[in-house]
C-alpha cells in the first residue's frame, strides 16, 4: 500500500514537473528528496536507490550521457533522416519564426501577443490613403476595365505612376514612397474594394519582383539605376519564373543561361546566353524589365570551379533583342496584364544578374527569402479589402431585398450564410493585420505568410460564394451594376498564385513549420550534419536530451489539459474570451505533442505523408488565426459590440482545430497510436462545436444594421458616395431604407392596410393625401425607392453589346438586308 502511494506522488511530482517544464536536475532532486522521504518512513530500502543510481546517473553526467545513449542515437539518427535538397534547405532557412513559434512549442505566453504593438499609419500614409487612394478609386470604372477594355486606361496607369503606387516598397533615398508593410496592405485593401485588377497591378510591382529583390540583393549600381526609375514609374517590371513545365516544383525549372564571352554594346564582354519559356507572368505584357529566374551553367569554368551553378536571378530590358513579350493570357475575366515571355539564346553581361556575378546561384535563396515577406502582404490583403467588402455589401442588401414580404437577412438560412460573412471579415483583417505587423517588426515571417497567404485567399473564396448565394440573380446578371461576380471569377487567381493553396496547405505550413517553430528539431538536423563529431555529438546531446523533455512535458500537459478541458489553465482576461485562450493552451499542447509522435513515428516519411502534416498545419494555423483575433479585439479597446464577431470566429476556428486533430488521430499510421492518443487527449469526446443559431442571427445582425461594430468591420473599405461606386451607393441605399421604414409604417397603418414594401413613391404620395408625413418625409421615401430600386436592379444590354467580335453582327445584318 505504502509503495502504491509512494508510486503515485512520484508519478505525480513528474507530471507537476513536466507542466511546468522544470529542469532534469530539478526532476532529479524532486525525485531524490521523495526516496529519502520514503527511506526515512521505512517504505524503500537500499535496492530502490540502485535503481534510481542507475537511471539517474547516465542522464545527468554527460560524458557518460553523451558516451553511451547520444553516440549511438546520432548514429541512428542520421541513419533514417532522409537527405534535404538544397532548395528545401534554403526554403527551410529562409525567413524567421515568430509567435508562431510559440503556438507550436505548447505553451503560449499571451502576455507576447499582447503585447506586440498594434500597426499603425503615420499622418503621411494616412493621408495617402484619404488623398491619392481615394481618387484613384474615383477615377476608376471597374466595369470600363473589365469589360469593355480589358485593361486599365492609360490616364490611370499614369496616376498609378505619378503618384508612386509602384513604388510603396522603394526607399525614399530613391525616390519611392517607403511605406510600412501595413500601409501596404491597407492600400491595397482598398484598392480591391472597387477594382481587383488595380490592386493586382499595384501589388505586383511592390511583392516579389525586381524592386524587392534589387533593394536587398542588387549592386550599387542596379540601385542607383533602377530604383529611382523603378519609383517614377519609368520602368514597369515583371518577375518570372514560372514556365510551362515548373508551376509548383519552380525549383525544376528547364530555362537556362550559359557563362560565355559575348559582344555587347560594341565590346566584347563575360555574360551569359540565356534561354527560357515562361507564362503566366503578371505584367510581362507591359513590363519594361523583366526579371528573370533561370539554371545559370558555366560549362567552360570562366566563373570558377563549378559547372552547374544553380538558380540564379537576373534583370533583363526587355527592349534587349530576341527577349519576346506582348501576348496575354484571359485570367478568368479579370484583365490584369499578364502573359508569356520567351527568349532563345539572348546574351547579356553577367552584370545583369542581380547583386553581380557573385550571387550567380543564390536565386533560389533570394527568392524564398523575399517570399517569406510578399506571401504576407498582397493575397493575404487584396482577400481582405475583398472579404470585407462581400460582408458589407451582402449585408447591406440582404437588408433591403425583401421576398415572402421580410429583408431576406432576416431568414436563418441567409443567417448562416452572413454571419460567415461577418466572421470572416473580422478574422481575416485581424491575421493579416498581424501578420503585416511582424513585418514592420522586423520578422521575415515564412511560416505565417504561408498561413496568412492559405487562409486569407480560402476564406476569400468562401465568403465570396457566401455573397453569391445570397444575391442570387442580382449576383449572376454582369455589368456595371454587379460588383460581385468579377471577385467570384477571380477567387481561384489568388488560390493558385504564390504557391497553389493546395500545396501551401499539405507542404509548406506544416513542413516549414514543423522545422522552423520547434524548439530543438532544426538544432538536432543542424547537429547531425555537423562535420566534428565531438562538436556534433556535443550538440546533438544538447538538441535530443532537451527534445525527450519537451515531449514528456508536452505528453502530460496534454493529458492534464484534455482531463480537465483546460478549465484551470491561463488566460490574460477573465471574461467572455477566457475559454478561448484555454482551448488554446489545450490544442496548442496536443499540436506540440502530436508533431513529436508523428515525427517520432513516421520519421522522413512525414514529408510524403502530406495529409498528415496538412492536418498538424491546420491546427497551427487555426491557433494563429484565433490568436489574431483575441489581439484584434485586445487592441480595438474590447468593445462589447465586437463580441459577437470575435466569439463567432473564435468557435469557428477552434472547432476547425478540433476537427483537424480528430481526423488526425482517425488516420494516424499507426493505428493504435492514433486510438490510445485520441483517448488520452479528447477523454470526455469531442466537446467544442460550430458558432450556434443564436450567435450566427447576432452577428447577421450586425451585418444588417449601421452600428460601431459594424463600422469597424468595414475598416479601410472604399465607401465614398459616387456613381461608380456601387459600395458606397448601396451603403447609402441601407441608410436611406433605414430611415423610409418608419415613415412607410405610418402610412400603412394610417391607410389601414399591409402594403408591400415597394412603390415607396407612391407610398409618399399616399402619406401626403392622408395628412400623416411632410413633404420632407415624403422626399425621404422617394430617396429611399431609388437606393432600393439601384440595390436589386440589374444590368441588361442591347444583343450585340456583349459580342467580342461585333464585325459578326455586321456581316449577319448585311446578309439579312441582302436576303430582304
Ligand atoms: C494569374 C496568374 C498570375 C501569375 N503571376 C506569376 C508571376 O508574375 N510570376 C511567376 O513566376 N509566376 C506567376 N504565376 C504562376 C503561379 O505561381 C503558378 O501558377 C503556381 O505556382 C502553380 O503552378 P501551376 O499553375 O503550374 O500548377 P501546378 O504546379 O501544375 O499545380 C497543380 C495543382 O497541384 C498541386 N500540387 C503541386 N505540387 C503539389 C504537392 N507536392 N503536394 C500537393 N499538391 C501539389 C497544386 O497545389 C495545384 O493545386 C501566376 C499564375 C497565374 C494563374
Amino acid at each position: 500500500m505504502d509503495v502504491l502511494i509512494l508510486l503515485l506522488v512520484l508519478l505525480l511530482t513528474v507530471a507537476v514537473l513536466a507542466y511546468h517544464r522544470a529542469s532534469l536536475s530539478l526532476f532529479t532532486a524532486a525525485i531524490a528528496i521523495e526516496l529519502a522521504v520514503a527511506t526515512f518512513t521505512g517504505t524503500v530500502g537500499l535496492a530502490s536507490w540502485i535503481i534510481f543510481a542507475l537511471l539517474a546517473a547516465p542522464l545527468n553526467v554527460a560524458s557518460v550521457r553523451q558516451s553511451y545513449l547520444t553516440k549511438p542515437l546520432l548514429k541512428l539518427y542520421r541513419k533514417i533522416m532522409p537527405e534535404m535538397s538544397s532548395t528545401e534547405k534554403e526554403a527551410i532557412d529562409a525567413g524567421t519564426t515568430w509567435w508562431e513559434g510559440d503556438l507550436f512549442r505548447g505553451s503560449p505566453d499571451w502576455h507576447k501577443l499582447h503585447n506586440f504593438p498594434k500597426p499603425r499609419l503615420s499622418p503621411e500614409e494616412q493621408a495617402f490613403l484619404d488623398g491619392p487612394c481615394e481618387e484613384l478609386l474615383r477615377m476608376v470604372d471597374d466595369w470600363h476595365i473589365t469589360h469593355e477594355r480589358a485593361d486599365i486606361p492609360p490616364h490611370v496607369y499614369q496616376f498609378l505612376k505619378d503618384k508612386g503606387f509602384f513604388a510603396m516598397i522603394i526607399k525614399k533615398e530613391y525616390g519611392g514612397l517607403e511605406f510600412s508593410a501595413y500601409t501596404q496592405s491597407c492600400v491595397l485593401q482598398k484598392l480591391t474594394s472597387k477594382s481587383m485588377i488595380l490592386s493586382s497591378t499595384v501589388g505586383v510591382p511592390n511583392s516579389l519582383g525586381p524592386g524587392e529583390l534589387l533593394q536587398h540583393y542588387g549592386t550599387k549600381e542596379q540601385q542607383d539605376y533602377y530604383l529611382p526609375r523603378l519609383a517614377k514609374g519609368l520602368e514597369i517590371p515583371c518577375f518570372a519564373l514560372t514556365s510551362p513545365e515548373a508551376g509548383s516544383d519552380a525549383g525544376a525549372i528547364p530555362d537556362f543561361g550559359v557563362v560565355c564571352k559575348g559582344q555587347w554594346e560594341g565590346k566584347e564582354v563575360l555574360g551569359m546566353r540565356l534561354t527560357w519559356n515562361k507564362r503566366y507572368i503578371t505584367l510581362a505584357p507591359i513590363a519594361t524589365v523583366l526579371g528573370l529566374a533561370f539554371k545559370l551553367q558555366d560549362p567552360d569554368k570562366l566563373l570558377g570551379d563549378k559547372e552547374d551553378l544553380g538558380i540564379t536571378c537576373a534583370l533583363i530590358p526587355t527592349s534587349t533583342p530576341g527577349v519576346k513579350i506582348g501576348n496575354r493570357h484571359f485570367p478568368l475575366n479579370v484583365p490584369f496584364q499578364n502573359g508569356p515571355t520567351q527568349g532563345n539564346d539572348v546574351f547579356v553581361p553577367l552584370d545583369f544578374i542581380i547583386g553581380g556575378p557573385k550571387m550567380a546561384g543564390q536565386g533560389w535563396r533570394m527568392l524564398v527569402e523575399c517570399l517569406s515577406v510578399g506571401r504576407a502582404i498582397t493575397l493575404p490583403s487584396n482577400s481582405t479589402g475583398g472579404i470585407k467588402a462581400a460582408a458589407l455589401l451582402t449585408g447591406a442588401y440582404a437588408r433591403i431585398r425583401r421576398q415572402f414580404k421580410l429583408p431576406i437577412g432576416k431568414m436563418e438560412g441567409i443567417e448562416e450564410a452572413l454571419a460567415r460573412l461577418g466572421g470572416y471579415a473580422y478574422m481575416s483583417e485581424a491575421s493579416t493585420t498581424m501578420s503585416v505587423g511582424s513585418i514592420d517588426l522586423g520578422e521575415k515571417p515564412s511560416v505565417v505568410s504561408a498561413i496568412t497567404k492559405f487562409h486569407m485567399t480560402e476564406r476569400m473564396r468562401q465568403a465570396i460564394i457566401d455573397a453569391m448565394d445570397i444575391h442570387g440573380g442580382k449576383g449572376i446578371c454582369m455589368g456595371p451594376n454587379n460588383y460581385l461576380a468579377r471577385g467570384y471569377q477571380g477567387a481561384p487567381v489568388a488560390i493558385t498564385v504564390e504557391g497553389a493553396n493546395i500545396l501551401t496547405r499539405n507542404m509548406i505550413i506544416y513542413g516549414q513549420g514543423a522545422i522552423r517553430c520547434h524548439p530543438f528539431v532544426l538544432a538536432e538536423l543542424q547537429a547531425a550534419g555537423l562535420e566534428d563529431e565531438r562538436a556534433a555529438v556535443t550538440a546533438f546531446d544538447r538538441a535530443l536530451f532537451g527534445h525527450i523533455g519537451f515531449a514528456i512535458s508536452n505528453f502530460f500537459r496534454s493529458v492534464w489539459l484534455g482531463l480537465t478541458n483546460a478549465a484551470f489553465s491561463q488566460s490574460p482576461y477573465n471574461d467572455a474570451t477566457a475559454r478561448y485562450y484555454k482551448q488554446m493552451n489545450r490544442f496548442s499542447a496536443a499540436l506540440a505533442l502530436m508533431s513529436d509522435v508523428a515525427m517520432g513515428t513516421l520519421g522522413g516519411d512525414l514529408k510524403r505523408r502530406e495529409r498528415i502534416s496538412a492536418r498538424l498545419g491546420d491546427i497551427l494555423s487555426m491557433l494563429y488565426i484565433t490568436s489574431a483575433v483575441l489581439k484584434r479585439f485586445n487592441d480595438d479597446g474590447r468593445p462589447a459590440q465586437d463580441l459577437p464577431c470575435v466569439q463567432w470566429a473564435c468557435e469557428d476556428n477552434l472547432y476547425k482545430a478540433q476537427q483537424a486533430l480528430d481526423e488526425l488521430m482517425d488516420n494516424f499510421p499507426n493505428r493504435a497510436v492514433g486510438v490510445v492518443l485520441g483517448k488520452l487527449l479528447f477523454p470526455w469526446g469531442r466537446r467544442l462545436r460550430k458558432p450556434s443559431d443564436q450567435l450566427d442571427h447576432q452577428v447577421a445582425r450586425i451585418l444588417q444594421t449601421p452600428c460601431e461594430a459594424r463600422s469597424r468591420l468595414a475598416t479601410g473599405v472604399y465607401l465614398t458616395v459616387e456613381p461608380n461606386n456601387q459600395i458606397g451607393l448601396i451603403e447609402k441605399a441601407l441608410t436611406d431604407i433605414l430611415v423610409a421604414e418608419p415613415l412607410f409604417d405610418k402610412v400603412a397603418q394610417a391607410a389601414g392596410k399591409r402594403l408591400p414594401f415597394y412603390r415607396l413613391n407612391e407610398v409618399a404620395d399616399l402619406g401626403l393625401s392622408l395628412g400623416v408625413i411632410s413633404e420632407e418625409e415624403a422626399e425621404k421615401l422617394r430617396i429611399a425607392e431609388q437606393g432600393r430600386l439601384h440595390t436589386i436592379n440589374v444590368d441588361d444590354f442591347e444583343p450585340t453589346y456583349l459580342a467580342a467580335d461585333k464585325s459578326l453582327f455586321a456581316e449577319a445584318a448585311k446578309s439579312s438586308s441582302a436576303a430582304a
